[in-house]
């Protein structure tokens, strides 16, 4: 903690839900990739292990496969979050919810500091027609989103995901500030051309420039130069999927320290840019 370069750390990545509920995400993902999950997924033993990591806060992202559970979810990662002072709580709706603009503003009312979907995995697409309303609220209330929009790690069949998908919500809401989780794997190249293009389109790094990218989703985070991360600092920021990951929390940052980064652009992607993201903290 004390070697770590940058104070004031933000992981803009990490998942806090009900125990039932990650048990049986967990269960999916290992069904799906093989893998497995030593992380506790209590906020105090989590929050113990970021801690130490140097990290001051963290966006606790739910999201909820089935629709009518988002309302309660989000008022469960609200509530724990209020406990915490780690804890940044982001809600999610259902594009399927009966109202799914009254189940975001609720959160907002609540204490969530933005939107969370899970593109794939919810099966519906960032810019299905029945999110509208949703994204109404956000923009009323100058929050941000985060996505998963991209094809990896096991999504490349979805048609829910995509570099075009993702185009097509930003033609609609260019307002809004909105983060492609994982570098938009595996369309990597689009996504940092959309983010060179849009102030208001962000990237993190979440498991795709972890040091073992290669091993569990078959990308080289290597392919993303020093140039484009430096240039991109302002847009990139470090996240990490704690506590679903099936390798240790230093894995998640360890390549990206081991880049040639001036110090500048260390401080804008593991602190600065989830602020600015986040609205100003
Ligand atoms: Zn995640």
């Amino acid at each position: 903690m004390t070697e770590f370069p940058v104070e004031g750390v933000v992981d803009a990545h990490v998942h806090l839900m009900p125990g039932r509920l990650m048990a049986a995400i967990r269960e999916a993902l290992g069904d799906a990739a093989g893998w497995e999950f030593d992380h506790p997924t209590d906020r105090e033993r989590m929050e113990a292990t970021l801690a130490a990591a140097g990290v001051e806060r963290y966006v606790a992202l739910p999201y909820v496969a089935r629709p009518g559970a988002a309302a309660d979810l989000n008022e469960w990662v609200i509530e724990a979050a209020a406990a915490s002072d780690r804890a940044v709580p982001f809600a999610t709706v259902h594009a399927a919810d009966d109202d799914p603009g009254t189940v975001v503003a609720d959160a907002f009312d609540a204490g969530a500091r933005g939107l969370k979907l899970q593109l794939p995995v919810q099966g519906f697409s960032a810019d299905d027609p029945r999110l509208d309303p949703a994204y109404e609220v956000v923009a009323a209330r100058d929050a941000p989103v985060v996505l998963h929009a991209g094809t990896a790690p096991m999504f490349e069949d979805s048609p829910h995901v995509g570099v075009e998908r993702f185009e097509s919500f930003l033609a609609s809401y260019p307002d809004v500030r909105v983060c492609a989780a994982h570098m938009g794997a595996y369309e990597v190249d689009a996504f940092v051309d959309l983010a060179r293009d849009n102030d208001n389109v962000f990237l993190d790094t979440t498991f795709a420039m972890s040091s073992v990218a290669e091993t569990y989703m078959d990308f080289d985070p290597a392919t993303v130069d020093d140039d484009t991360l430096i240039e991109l600092s302002e847009s990139v920021m470090y996240g990490s999927d704690y506590p679903n990951i099936p390798y240790p929390y230093a894995r998640e940052r360890e390549h990206l320290l081991s880049r040639d980064l001036p110090i500048e652009a260390q401080r804008d992607v593991f602190s600065r840019t989830a602020r600015r993201f986040l609205g100003g903290d």
